[in-house]
């Protein structure tokens, strides 16, 4: 049996990758995007910004900011007021998507 040439060298041992995808580790060590993976940082996202909003008393909560709003769920006035105002200053907001208009020339043979 020949050995496969791309498998001679190995620079350290790693870990089996099916032991850390879908876990936050792979997200987080391994950097990697696969759709498990991110699950598994989306659930620990989630998990933990409930667990904050959970723990903050109200006026620990930095009212007035669009941190405020998105990370503790606050929707009082100031909150949804940096909100709208944090909205209307993105980037994405400014830029329109531009059509380009093609022309397209045919040149028709005219055979049946
Ligand atoms: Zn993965
Ligand atoms: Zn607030």
């Amino acid at each position: 049996m020949l050995k496969d040439p791309s498998r001679r060298y190995m620079p350290r041992a790693e870990p089996d990758p099916q032991l850390w995808h879908g876990t936050l580790g792979g997200y987080t060590n391994h950097h990697c995007k696969c759709d498990e993976c991110v699950a598994a940082h989306r659930a620990y996202c989630a998990n933990a910004r409930a667990e904050r909003v959970a723990s903050t008393p109200w006026d620990e909560i930095p009212h007035g900011t669009a941190n405020g709003y998105n990370n503790y769920r606050c929707r009082c006035e100031p909150c949804k007021g940096a909100m709208a105002a944090a909205r209307t200053s993105w980037p994405s907001a400014k830029n329109r998507d531009r059509r380009k208009e093609r022309s397209d020339s045919m040149v028709g043979m005219g055979d049946g």
